[in-house]
């Protein structure tokens, strides 16, 4: 459209026009931002013509990887053919149908019916009202309040950044909104000591049992949470954290609520991360890798006993000018079809990623002040700490993760600072080959980061 513009031309309009999320403007305006001009497979590359690993998937939705031929196929039929409907008022359209039923066959039994919206942070925001309605339909309007956690992130919205645990969202725009609360994350490396993962993953959900009967059970709408922590730092907690969470939320009535939008569509090797931790909710979000990014689109998956509640009293009073978007839809219906037709998915589960997994622990476990080597699937992490024998974290959180973060881009390989949680989630579609050349690069980076620490007498 525009390629006779040189990098320097595009950094200069960027500035001068474009704001960023979750950006401090004046400092990357200072650096400029870098421009990503194209993509293929798990590879991007930038206007200078470097040629980037993507160890992110972008922001851990591109799934399928880049570059699908077949998918740009489809949305351009899509377009030529039904570019825009609404699904409002007694109407539907094909593209919007064959996803649903595509949907309702992937998803785990009993989610026969879906709700779209075009991002995670509107299927959290759907989702919170979806289960106040409920409860009001249910006679008991008085169960309103919801339980995140903190360090969850549910998105940017004024629901989803209230319902997400990051206080420094809260800060910017007097956040939470009223009936959302929060409970310590199951994050054992940090508060877990002296008990085993197991002991402590019933530990942290009876965290979540103390804050229902605190805010009152008849009052209580919901708890929801991510499967794993993504944003947080890939927060994978201890396999009977998730069990007690649901024992303790039918004990209760609460409804309970996985956000998908990161596990779901096969980052852990399973098509859900609550089939991986073997639970049950009544709600599920997802949008990411629904898509693969390809398209902006987003879905909240409703059970049948939710949706049945919701049709008993009638009109549900909630949607977006864009829900079930025909090309979004179209794309979707691709993307989803490719992955479980390709078999991609099961190969993230028995091939790739049990290799990711096994190389990861091996080329980070001897660092000095690399600690909780963790993963499954596709989504990995590793803690930058400042003393492993005692799990102790660095003073000043995220300012070692920055470090090395940006040691890994001038190493052209993209992987992401939580803090100090290094974070790796690449498109499923990385073959063996590929995994090697990210983790190769990332042990030098993380050695070249070791040296810098002890430089600058952090360590
Ligand atoms: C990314 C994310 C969201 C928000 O999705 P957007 O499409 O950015 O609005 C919500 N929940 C989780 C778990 C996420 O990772």
């Amino acid at each position: 459209m525009q390629s006779e513009r040189t990098t320097e031309q595009w950094r200069a309009l960027d500035a001068a026009h474009h704001l960023h999320p979750f950006t401090d403007t004046e400092s990357l305006n200072q650096q400029g931002a870098r421009v990503i001009t194209k993509a293929d497979g798990v590879f991007l590359w930038d206007s200078d013509g470097n040629k980037i690993l993507d160890g992110m998937a972008g922001l851990w939705c591109v799934n399928i990887g880049y570059g699908r031929k077949d998918l740009s196929e489809v949305a351009r039929r899509q377009m030529d053919e039904l570019a825009y409907y609404n699904t409002f008022f007694k109407t539907t359209h094909p593209a919007v149908v064959e996803l649903s039923h595509l949907l309702s066959q992937v998803a785990p039994e009993g989610f026969s019916h879906i709700f779209y919206t075009n991002s995670g942070s509107e299927s959290v925001d759907t989702m919170i009202r979806m289960v106040r309605r409920y409860w009001d339909v249910k006679g008991k309007p008085g169960k309103k309040t919801l339980i995140g956690r903190w360090n969850g992130y549910h998105g940017s919205t004024i629901g989803g950044a209230s319902l997400g645990g990051m206080s420094y969202m809260h800060e910017q725009g007097d956040l939470p909104i009223p009936g959302i609360v929060h409970v310590e994350q199951p994050w054992w490396y940090r508060y877990g000591q002296g008990m085993s993962p197991e002991e402590f993953g019933v530990v942290a959900a009876r965290w979540v049992e103390e804050k229902i009967l605190e805010v009152g059970p008849d009052k209580v709408a919901a708890f929801v949470g991510e499967p794993i922590q993504g944003a947080g730092g890939v927060i994978i907690p201890p396999s009977t954290y998730w069990p007690e969470v649901e024992r303790i939320c039918r004990r209760y009535d609460v409804l309970l609520v996985a956000d998908e939008v990161i596990c779901g569509f096969g980052r852990t090797g399973e098509w859900f991360g609550h089939q991986l931790f073997g639970f049950h909710p009544d709600l599920f979000t997802a949008a990411k890798g629904l898509s693969s990014g390809y398209l902006p689109i987003g879905a909240v998956f409703v059970g049948d006993k939710v949706a049945q509640g919701l049709a008993e009293g009638g009109d549900f009073n909630h949607g977006f000018t864009y829900s079930g978007h025909p090309v979004a839809a179209a794309v979707a219906h691709a993307n989803v079809k490719a992955l479980r037709d390709e078999g991609i998915i099961d190969r993230v589960k028995h091939d790739t990623g049990p290799y990711m997994q096994q190389r990861w622990r091996e080329a980070f476990g001897g660092f000095a002040h690399v600690d909780d080597v963790r993963g499954v699937g596709l989504i990995q992490a590793f803690t930058l700490v400042k003393d492993k024998a005692t799990h102790e974290l660095f003073p000043n959180w995220g300012e070692v993760g920055t470090i090395c973060r940006d040691i890994f881009f001038r190493h052209n390989l993209i992987m992401r600072a939580c803090g100090d949680h290094m974070v790796a989630a690449p498109p499923l579609v990385i073959s063996k080959a590929e995994i090697d050349q990210l983790i190769d690069t990332a042990v030098q980076c993380v050695t070249e980061c070791e040296a810098v620490l002890h430089q600058r007498g952090l360590v």
